[in-house]
């Protein structure tokens, strides 16, 4: 992977104007509207001639300064801070497709998009075709003059599956398609996505970035990568307005309507996160790959699922994609849902909780929980087993969590 010296231009983003105080960290603007102070100024203002904040829910100063630390430390051709991971996902597939369109994804999902792809976009008949994004050819076969994008999860959620990225791109390139990656489990800390070739990223900051469990908001990072002059949504817009046809339809047509924006509170709190993205996410894989490591040599322990081991199927392609400590999510099976129960139950240190990427150590049985939605030959079928549960691992110190495993599973 490139060399991106992200931290130092995260903490180094310079701000738009100077502050008049010298604020180290930018101020937090908790306010709905800006005023002008003439009338054109303010009809400039709403034309778009002149580029100024007028309402929270478009652009507010605290929001757009987060939003310009991912873009300089990432190279980013423009990013959109939203309120929720979800929201992020939902705005970015709504002003990509239309009635008919479809897009090829996958069921091996974070099961909200699962449902968000079925149940809530179904019905506007904007279509997900689901396959094996592992298997190249699975994906060309799925592929028609409605398709519009691909979507993935870099590691996903929690089958821990990983596709080849490059290969998904040059599909993506081949047929015009848009290569949208959800990087919530790779965080910028860990992968370049558009050294991949991903044309988007959306990502949930409520993890990592938040600093840890903080606040819940989301991400689109757009690389500037794809021809819009030939994208059946943007035409007419990109003779207007050229390459950036796509910012103006996600932004004005989707991301302002819809209302799904970043409180500034948050975007403050997320923006205080960013600075310590590499050193949380280095630590927290390191303990995660120990864990795994110390997981899979247990004789009461079936079966670990990390991408970083050597036993997993992906091992060789996350090494390639990801580098050796990828995430900060395991998962692991005992002989029976009770035996997970019982070994939950039993731990002093790691929190029975959902989320992932906190400071501290979290567990869930996901079957039971964010997959009890679903009946169970479908549960079968997004990879998730009733004996597994699902780790997300902090930053505590890693002798005290193997302490705290060894304990449970005595
Ligand atoms: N994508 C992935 C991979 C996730 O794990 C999650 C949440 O866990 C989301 C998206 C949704 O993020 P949010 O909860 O911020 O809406």
């Amino acid at each position: 992977m490139k060399k991106r010296n992200l931290t130092t231009k995260l903490i180094h983003t310079p701000y738009p104007v100077k502050d008049p105080h010298g604020s180290l960290n930018y101020p937090v603007y908790d306010n709905v509207a800006f005023e002008a102070d003439t009338a054109e100024e303010l009809e400039a203002a709403f034309k778009g001639e002149k580029n100024r904040h007028i309402y929270s829910r478009i652009t507010n100063p605290t929001v757009a300064y987060f939003e310009s630390k991912i873009r300089h430390a990432t190279d980013a051709y423009s990013v959109t801070a939203l309120s929720s991971g979800m929201a992020a996902i939902s705005n970015l597939v709504m002003a990509l497709g239309k009635a008919g369109d479809n897009i090829i994804t996958t069921r091996h999902l974070f099961g909200n998009t699962l449902s968000l792809f079925e149940k809530t976009l179904q019905p506007y008949e904007l279509l997900a075709r689901f396959t094996d994004l592992t298997n190249p050819q699975k994906v060309i076969d799925q592929i028609d003059n409605r398709t519009v994008a691909i979507f993935f999860e870099t590691i996903t959620n929690p089958q821990l599956e990983v596709a080849n990225i490059e290969i998904l791109s040059e599909i993506a390139r081949e047929h015009n398609l848009v290569l949208v990656a959800d990087t919530t489990l790779t965080p910028p800390s860990v992968f370049n996505a558009q050294e991949m070739g991903v044309d988007f990223e959306v990502l949930s900051s409520t993890k990592y970035i938040s600093g840890g469990g903080t606040s819940v908001g989301g991400l689109i990072l757009d690389y500037g990568t794809f021809d819009w002059s030939s994208f059946a949504k943007t035409r007419q817009l990109f003779d207007e307005h050229g390459s950036s046809a796509f910012n103006i339809l996600l932004r004005k047509q989707i991301f302002r309507n819809m209302g799904a924006c970043l409180s500034p509170h948050n975007a403050y709190m997320q923006s205080l996160g960013l600075d310590t993205l590499d050193l949380r996410t280095e630590r927290s894989t390191s303990n995660a790959l120990e864990i795994a490591n110390w997981l899979e040599s247990h004789s009461a322990v079936q079966k670990v699922h990390y991408p970083g081991l050597k036993s997993s199927p992906f091992y060789e392609i996350t090494i390639k994609q990801f580098g050796e400590k990828p995430c900060s999510l395991l998962t692991f099976d005992l002989g029976s849902k009770e035996m997970c129960y019982t070994f939950m139950n039993r731990l002093k240190l790691a929190r029975r909780s959902t989320n992932l990427q906190d400071n501290k150590t979290l567990i869930i049985h996901p079957y039971s929980t964010i997959f009890a939605e679903y009946p169970a030959d479908q549960i079968a079928a997004m990879g998730i087993r009733d004996a597994m549960m699902r780790l997300s691992v902090g930053i505590e110190d890693i002798e005290d969590l193997i302490e705290d495993f060894d304990q449970a599973l005595k």
